[in-house]
């Protein structure tokens, strides 16, 4: 990978031309459109999901786009063994990892008193472990070679109390600040680690939340422009990247 421009007068911009990236919860969604963004860029990119199937079909759909180098794997981000094998099958096949997207994440709504003491445990295990869990085996691959990109897809939750998703909010909120002290632990090391904060994506996960009219009117995106916030975060040395730019103008430099 080649360094990004330090001009601040120039869009931040990253080439990721031949690098490896490797995207949990690629199968659909955000993961799908950033795994479409790195391959347009000449990327390799690995697919992780727990839905090996949808991940085989996208995978096999985005070999379809030119010179794109595309695998994918079964990934349970709740289970530290598979992602470490994940990470190993990826680099045995396509190479060294250059870049983690800690994308996989669910988002169940209702009110936080009816929610099963299961649930908060399924949220917390993929929405906060699975990312320190794959910054945990990525970062010591990363630092010892002194470089590489984690990229972790947290939310406007993240910086937001959002009724109905509180425990949700309670762990993007973790992943922020997860990845604001590991960008300046690792920083030194050559490892840059990023959060991107979309709001309101129109993907399935997001389908039918029931969020304020005028949440939904300031931060709704689409797929590939979180996608888009991925590819930049990549390199630019920022802990935190917003993704919509009406939400952005309200909050400043969030
Ligand atoms: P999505 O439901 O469309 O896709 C999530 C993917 O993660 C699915 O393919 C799913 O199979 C996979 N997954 C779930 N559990 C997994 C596990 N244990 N191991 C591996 N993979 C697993 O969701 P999305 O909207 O694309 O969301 C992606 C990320 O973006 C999530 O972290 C989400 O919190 C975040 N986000 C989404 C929105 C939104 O409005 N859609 C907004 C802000 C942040």
């Amino acid at each position: 990978m080649q360094t990004p421009s330090s001009s601040p007068n120039r869009p931040a911009h990253h080439n990721v031309r031949g690098a490896v990236v490797a995207i949990t919860g690629g199968a659909r969604g955000i993961g799908r459109a950033t795994a479409e963004a790195f391959l347009a860029r000449g990327a390799r990119v690995a697919i992780g999901d727990i839905d090996a199937e949808l991940a085989g079909t996208t995978a096999r759909e985005l070999a379809g786009m030119q010179g794109a180098e595309v695998r994918s794997w079964s990934l349970d981000v709740t289970d530290r063994t598979s992602v470490a094998t994940f990470l190993d099958r990826v680099e045995h096949d396509l190479g060294t990892v250059d870049v983690l997207v800690n994308n996989a994440g669910i988002m169940p709504t209702g009110a936080f008193l009816e929610e099963s003491e299961s649930m908060t445990e399924r949220m917390l295990s993929i929405n906060l472990r699975g990312v320190i869990d794959g910054s945990r085996v990525a970062g010591a691959r990363f630092t010892t070679r002194g470089h590489g990109s984690i990229i972790n897809i947290a939310s406007l939750a993240g910086v937001l109390g959002v009724p109905g998703v509180a425990t949700y909010c309670a762990t993007k909120h973790a992943v922020v600040g997860f990845s604001e002290a590991l960008h300046r632990e690792f920083r030194d090391a050559g490892v840059h680690v990023g959060a991107v904060l979309p709001g309101v994506v129109r993907t399935e996960l997001s389908e039918g939340t029931g969020f304020p009219s005028w949440l939904e009117w300031l931060t709704t995106v689409d797929p590939e422009d979180v996608a888009e916030a991925v590819v930049r975060a990549v390199g630019t040395g920022k802990p935190k990247v917003t993704v919509p730019a009406r939400l952005g103008a309200v909050l400043g430099a969030v």
